[in-house]
């Protein structure tokens, strides 16, 4: 059938009644080959994946029935035997149709699955290749997947799969991988940096080996960071919705783009105390973005460099006075977080139980962050050190405002750096003060779970569960007098 479809010649080739799986490459329309701007041109129904470029849909005859089945990570809503049947429901009714997907459809596509589909339905079928990921990236960075001195091999990999169970997969040979001479690309592999880093260096790569990180290749948006591998992990992006892929071997160093060392780019320096429009949407950014996280990635780890980063933005919080009321407890022994979890859990039930008849679905609000982010912190205020000497106002109201900003600056800094927080308040304070064995007067105010994350919530998570809608700026503000709202915000 394959071997039929492909003989076709090019008048055949756009029979009714077919499908045809059309690789539409990494992303602008300029990088569609003329055969799939030909079955795009004709389609009566184009069943199309999340990343196809609005230029190339833009390609599709007006009339032609559309369908996007394409999955963001960790979206499933769309399944892949779903699709199946409706490329046969289509085909069968003799229409003519486009199955278009990003890059290469036998590159980490499924295009080989729906093939099997139409084979088994008896349908005719053609795959029109397209420009994979790694073609256009490497092409669009300057980074040769293969040289004559620098790369004799070049592998496809996806970074999904490497993520299941990184140290026992079957599916990855780490020692060959980490051998030189080779060029490892990666789809799917940007969330999982950090953990492909660590397997391939503890199996012998050196860290300083180049590597790139590409997001959105080819497209007017790319951007590259490229640097030895260990820098990348704590430099590159390490989750985002846009397509990102990593290239790892010596051709990197080659890119325009490759920086042997890396200096850090958060060096603030007091003297600049102006900022550029740009720099101020970035802010607004990070802002916008920062969401109270429960779901952490496994097994993950937080650079060490980092985690000082983000301490230091915490450390640089404003405070009431000068007065630094806040501490950190840093939890690393796995048995006392356990026991941390177990508060949290039992003060969890004891909550649900109080909640009546909203229990169930309070209960269904998962907390297992404690358990599964990379670093636990535990935030206190500390026993009153005569910080607040003199003070004869609002004492106590003062000192937690000034840990609440210094959480605040720790929550922002984590999210520039791609690092999710959430901050935990549910436990019986004294027990956790008898376990982290505070002196009198220090009060446990919230455990933080920092970490990275698979996803970042869209909208906040209690917003998207339907626990509670957040209420608008506008009722917030008043002015003069109390509930007096006239404000345009
Ligand atoms: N069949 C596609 C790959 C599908 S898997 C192809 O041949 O390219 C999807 C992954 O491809 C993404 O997670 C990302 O790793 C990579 N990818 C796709 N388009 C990309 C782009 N424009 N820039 C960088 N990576 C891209």
């Amino acid at each position: 059938m394959l071997q039929r479809s492909m003989e076709v010649d090019a008048g055949q080739a756009r029979a009714a009644g077919m499908v045809h799986i059309v690789g539409a490459g990494p992303g602008p329309a300029d990088l569609l080959t003329l055969r799939a701007l030909d079955r795009i041109q004709h389609a009566q129904v184009v069943i199309h994946d999340r990343l196809i470029g609005s230029d190339v849909l833009a390609l599709l005859p007006p009339e032609a029935e559309r369908f996007c089945v394409g999955k963001a990570r960790g979206d499933h809503s769309v399944q892949q035997s779903d699709i199946h049947q409706m490329l046969v429901e289509h085909a069968r009714r003799g229409r003519r149709v486009v199955r278009l997907k990003g890059g290469d459809p036998f590159i980490f596509g499924r295009g080989g699955e729906e093939v099997q589909a139409l084979q088994a339905a008896n349908l005719n079928f053609e795959i029109v290749p397209g420009i994979s990921a790694s073609n256009g990236c490497a092409a669009s960075a300057g980074i040769p997947l293969t040289h004559r001195d620098l790369a004799h091999s070049c592998t496809f990999l996806s970074g999904h799969l490497a993520a299941g169970d990184l140290e026992t997969s079957p599916h990855f040979d780490w020692t060959a991988l980490a051998r030189a001479n080779q060029t490892r690309v990666f789809y799917m592999g940007v969330a999982h940096l950090g953990s492909i880093a660590r397997m391939l260096i503890s199996h012998g790569l050196p860290a300083d080996t180049p590597a790139a990180v590409v997001q959105d290749g080819t497209r007017p948006a790319q951007q590259v960071w490229a640097m030895g591998l260990s820098d990348l992990v704590e430099h590159a992006p390490a989750y985002g919705p846009r397509p990102g892929l990593l290239i790892v071997g010596e051709t990197v160093a080659l890119s325009p783009h490759f920086r042997a060392t890396h200096s850090p780019p958060c060096h603030v320096d007091p003297d600049v105390n102006l900022f550029t429009a740009a720099e101020r949407n970035i802010f607004y950014r990070v802002l916008a973005a920062r969401r109270d996280m429960r779901h952490f990635t496994r097994g993950s780890q937080v650079d060490e460099h980092v985690l000082q980063r983000v301490l230091q933005a915490a450390h640089r919080a404003p405070s009431v006075g000068l007065m630094q009321p806040w501490r950190f407890i840093r939890v690393v022994d796995p048995g006392l977080r356990q026991k941390i979890a177990a508060l949290v859990e039992s003060e969890r039930i004891a909550t649900a139980t109080a909640l009546g008849n909203r229990s169930e679905e309070f209960m269904r609000l998962k907390i297992e962050g404690v358990r599964e982010c990379a670093e636990l912190l535990v935030v206190l205020r500390s026993p009153d050190d005569a910080t607040i000497f003199g003070r004869r106002t609002m004492p106590q109201e003062m000192a937690l405002c000034s840990v609440g900003c210094a959480v605040e600056n720790l929550w922002l800094a984590a999210r520039a750096e791609n690092l999710g927080l959430g901050w935990v308040s549910m436990f019986d304070p004294a027990a956790l003060g008898k376990l982290l064995e505070l002196p009198e007067g220090a009060v446990p105010l919230g455990v933080l779970c920092m970490g990275p994350v698979d996803r970042f919530y869209p909208t906040p998570m209690l917003e998207a569960e339907n626990w509670r809608q957040g209420q608008p700026l506008s009722g917030m503000i008043y002015t003069d007098k109390w509930g007096r709202a006239t404000l345009p915000v």
